[in-house]
């Protein structure tokens, strides 16, 4: 698990949000530690009050940047001047303060909940419908706490869905280690019988389905295209992490697929939803990527252009097979998550950006945002930012109606029509 270092600065909203990062990474068995030099991550959550203020953000992540941890950026300024950080030349990731979590984890798929019991976060309800996988990816720290994916029944799945939609949830995140195994141990996946009976519920609410690793949503691609086409209760949104665009570097990180697998699953959903967002996940700088490696990962994402993208530059996990092998030099991981990080911003802004002047019908408020905003998502999950929220009097858990009409690189803005 990750060492963290988080800085806080600003107004107690920013700090409520920092409190929140440190929760979940805590629940996930990460680590505080004082000062960016004994960290694997260091968190900056920014203010953008006044420009003094955003003069010392930048330089305080420029500080941080060259520490050897891997730099998050969050906050007002990050997600208002995100473009600030990239123009001084700052080696690090603006993220949205809740994608900070999920960054942290070094390509290593979540422990959600310590006992996976769901959740109910406002109007979130996270829903573990595993525990385990089937992988044993010699990076991952993980595994050695979870083990082997125990699948509850699709009826146990269900209730416990059924609880949290009861109890106010208007989003349901489905969760696990690999969700996309969800049955292995009986035999037989089954995630999107699975998804078909949570839909059957009675409600008005989205599902999200997370951490689907590409082996085990290969072999029920069509199901679940199928199943995402069926139900506007699903986002149309997959979360599969490839890692590398390098079958010689997925063998050595001993994951189960290999690209062509990954394209397969991509192709798939591409035939069968004419709107969806694709996420995965990249780790840069893994000990045996070399130059050629790391180009067939940007050409990877060149390929299938992911509107949802998290990059994280390799670090060892004690006591894992990864850890044992020579490392690259801190200089050429920096270079390549640099490179890659350019580009995802690249790829995801003309995402948000082919969306203005479009309309989104049902887009669902998830949560309250900075200084009178709200944040909502639409069919496919990408993030719409409502300003003014109480002047159209939108509270988190309303559907609405939005006319997109402007964007940054991470999340668009809207108009309630
Ligand atoms: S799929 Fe790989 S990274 Fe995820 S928990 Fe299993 S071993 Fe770890």
């Amino acid at each position: 698990m990750a060492r963290y270092h988080i800085e806080t600065y600003g107004c107690t909203s920013n700090r409520g949000e920092s409190r929140e990062i440190e929760r979940r990474l805590r629940d996930a068995g990460h680590h505080r530690v004082e000062g960016p030099d004994e960290a694997d991550v260091a968190i900056l959550n920014t203010c953008t009050v006044v420009e003094k203020t955003e003069r010392n953000m930048l330089r305080r992540a420029a500080e941080l940047s060259e520490s050897t941890a891997d730099l998050y950026v969050t906050g007002c300024m990050a997600l208002a001047q995100g473009e600030e950080f990239a123009n001084a030349d700052i080696d690090g990731e603006v993220l949205h303060w809740d994608e900070v979590p999920e960054a942290v984890t070094n390509g290593e798929c979540p422990t959600t909940t310590p006992d996976a019991q769901p959740v109910l976060d406002g109007v979130v309800g996270i829903l573990p419908i595993a525990r385990g996988c089937m992988s044993d990816c010699s990076y991952c720290i993980t595994k050695q706490a979870t083990g082997k994916i125990d699948s509850p029944s699709i009826e146990e799945n269900v209730e416990k869905a059924r609880a949290l939609i009861h109890a106010g949830a208007k989003e349901l995140r489905i969760t696990g280690q690999d969700t996309g195994v969800y049955g292995w141990d009986e035999g037989e996946r089954k995630l999107h019988r699975l998804l078909d009976r949570i839909c059957a519920i009675d409600g008005d609410f989205r599902v999200r389905v997370g951490m689907a690793n590409p082996k085990g949503v290969h072999g029920i691609r069509e199901e679940l295209a199928d199943v995402m086409a069926d139900n506007e209760e699903l986002y149309a949104f997959l979360h599969a992490p490839v890692q590398s665009g390098s079958n010689d570097v997925l063998g050595d990180m001993r994951r189960q697929h290999q690209v062509e697998e990954y394209l397969e699953v991509v192709e798939t959903f591409d035939d069968s939803l004419d709107y969806w967002t694709l996420s995965t996940d990249f780790i840069v700088g893994f000990p045996t990527e070399t130059d050629r490696d790391h180009e067939q990962s940007m050409a990877l994402i060149r390929e299938t252009r992911p509107e949802k993208l998290n990059v994280t530059r390799f670090s060892k996990r004690p006591g894992t097979d990864a850890a044992d092998m020579k490392g690259l030099g801190g200089t050429i991981k920096k270079e390549r998550s640099k490179a890659m990080s350019q580009l995802k911003r690249s790829i995801v802004g003309e995402a948000y950006a082919e969306m203005v002047g479009e309309v989104r019908e049902d887009a669902l408020v998830v949560e309250d945002g900075t200084a009178d905003s709200v944040k909502c998502r639409d069919g496919a999950y990408r993030q719409i930012i409502v300003q003014n929220a109480s002047e159209y009097g939108l509270e988190p858990g309303e559907f609405v109606d939005l006319e997109v009409t402007a964007h940054e690189t991470m999340y668009a803005f809207g108009e309630p029509l």
